[in-house]
């Protein structure tokens, strides 16, 4: 789904972190898409490295995608000890894109290059860190 530079008054279409967030807070995943050369970016930026554009259009992902490389996280930040240990990865989405994320498994589940994921998302913790909701691979 597009949205067009029509909608650009709501505030809500620039290619910002800000909203990246606030989508992946409405369930959606999105990249920013170049409106010079069509190169997508996830998260979004707001000049093109290639054609030096900073017009964007959103674009919504399948969100599915293969895991392309990871690791296991067993030391892990302050705000994140308690989930350890826990994988994270890069995932080569469908869309053409790469993004690293968590990937949340299941019990006895393990991790392996090109398994199937797909996105899902998760809503900020009670009084913790970060402050915003956040997107996950779990396998699909
Ligand atoms: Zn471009």
């Amino acid at each position: 789904m597009e949205e067009t530079a029509s909608d650009r008054n709501s505030g809500e279409v620039y290619p910002t972190i800000e909203n990246f967030y606030k989508f992946c807070g409405q369930g959606r995943l999105m990249a920013a898409k170049c409106d010079r050369c069509g190169r997508l970016f996830v998260p979004p930026r707001v000049l093109c490295p290639d054609c030096y554009s900073s017009n964007f259009k959103w674009l919504q992902l399948s969100g599915r995608g293969k895991l392309q490389t990871y690791s296991t996280i067993h030391v892990a930040p302050k705000a994140f000890a308690a989930q350890a240990p826990y994988v994270v990865g890069i995932v080569r989405l469908e869309d053409g894109v790469n993004l690293p994320g968590r990937v949340v498994l299941g019990k006895g589940q393990e991790a392996k290059i090109g398994m199937d994921l797909v996105v899902d998302f998760e809503s900020p913790p009670v009084g913790g860190w970060p402050r915003w909701p956040r997107y996950l691979f779990k396998p699909a």
